[in-house]
């Protein structure tokens, strides 16, 4: 067998087969009693809810997983690479338009297949839990909006890595490296204020004790704060989040407007103060660049791999291109980009543990930190004890009762 199928096909059986060992240990992990911190706070009927809503999830995602496995080995070995190339060659366009094309048409079908994992997820499991809100109209809007910034944004970042690995020979990488960046950084600095509102409603804080309470925090840390922004979240589910975004001028901290009707002033503060702790504490600037650098890397190997034989033998191309090696290496750079992401995790980890140790030593309010967090846990039906091994695998913060150890200590 050509060596590079062979890494790739154990790639895919050994993640399957890691995650499915994690999905198991996870769900051993279910007890009937409440952790000693979430006694008197949970509802024993909704702790079992939620114990129910990580096995439909599991389950669901088993499904959804070994599915997609399916589909992809199916194409794969069905020769389906040649064929759609044969296909898209057949219009005799340029090299450009020719792998716009083909790589448009592998990106729409996988969209298609999963749509109905999209709609299922929606209308019947956050429904049967209580967490839907997205009516049919948003959800077919988001999708139709989705599709279209995916072609206007997505086009011309393809169109250009295409030239340059067409065209500028060894020298593509770095190129692409540049211009890869700058488009990216372009497009998080206009998110804030052109992306984002297609999907939501923003709107700034109303004045009150809560924007008080805020800007004074905020003042006390020297964190250049404007506005609070206020999203609509509950147009599609009844979970609650906070976040934070964009940079320069277009910085902005948003809650949704689900947080704000669950919790404290003192506890919305608190979560705030984790957020600003995310940029004083240079977390986003540090994510900000281990990104760059590792698109630097996977470009640099990608120069390496895309005119390798090998590469195309394993798809059974006959025609070597650019826009098939880029696909290819996509699947080849996966266990290697699956490390990255093991390592990537465990640094946000240890940055929320941070941002949680800023929010109680600026706020001096430990108790509404805590509170915050078990209310968000008990709100959005999180896992109060998921496996070492699933955390490791998949958590970008640490476990609930790990973190209100952490700011209780
Ligand atoms: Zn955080």
């Amino acid at each position: 067998m050509n060596p590079i199928a062979l890494i790739i096909l154990s790639a895919i059986i050994i993640d399957l087969i890691l995650n499915g060992i994690a999905d198991y240990l996870n769900l051993k992990m279910l007890r009937n009693e409440l952790p000693e911190a979430f006694q008197g706070v949970y509802d024993p009927d909704r702790y079992r809810k939620s114990q129910l809503y990580l096995k439909t999830n599991t389950r669901f995602g088993w499904f959804s997983g070994a599915f997609n496995v399916a589909v992809m080995l199916l194409f794969w070995f069905g020769k389906g690479f040649p064929l759609l190339d044969e296909w898209v060659r057949s219009f005799h366009y340029g090299p450009i338009i020719t792998g716009l094309l083909y790589m448009g048409v592998l990106i729409l079908c996988k969209s298609l297949l999963s749509l109905p994992f999209s709609i299922y997820g929606t209308f019947v499991i956050e429904e049967r839990f209580g967490f839907n809100q997205t009516s049919w109209s948003t959800f077919v809007l988001d999708l139709a909006k989705g599709v279209l910034l995916a072609i206007l944004l997505g086009t011309p970042l393809l169109a250009g890595i295409l030239l340059f690995f067409e065209y500028a020979a060894a020298n593509a990488w770095w190129y692409c490296w540049i211009a890869v960046t700058l488009y990216m950084l372009g497009v998080q600095f206009i998110a804030p204020t052109w992306i984002m509102p297609l999907f939501n409603k923003f709107t700034t804080l109303e004045e009150g004790e809560l924007k008080s309470a805020i800007l004074t925090y905020a003042g006390s840390i020297k964190f250049p704060l404007e506005n609070v922004y206020v999203m609509d979240g509950s147009r599609r589910s009844s979970k609650s989040n906070a976040f934070f975004t964009g940079f320069g001028k277009h910085r902005r901290i948003v809650l949704f407007d689900t947080l704000i009707k669950q919790h404290t002033t003192g506890e919305l503060l608190a979560v705030l103060a984790h957020e600003m702790g995310h940029y004083k504490k240079k977390h986003i600037l540090q994510s900000m660049i281990l990104g760059i650098l590792q698109m630097g890397i996977m470009l640099y190997l990608l120069s390496l791999f895309i005119s390798d034989q090998a590469l195309f033998d394993a798809f059974y191309m006959p025609q070597k291109s650019v826009y098939a090696g880029l696909i290819f290496f996509g699947m080849l750079y996966s266990p290697l980009g699956f490390f990255i992401g093991i390592f990537m995790q465990m640094l946000s980890r240890k940055n929320e543990t941070a941002a949680d140790r800023f929010s109680v030593e600026t706020t001096h309010d430990p108790e509404s930190m805590a509170e915050a967090l078990k209310k968000l846990s008990i709100n959005n039906l999180s896992n109060l004890l998921p496996h070492p091994l699933y955390v490791f695998l998949n958590y970008s913060h640490p476990p609930v009762l790990q973190r209100i150890q952490a700011i209780q200590g």
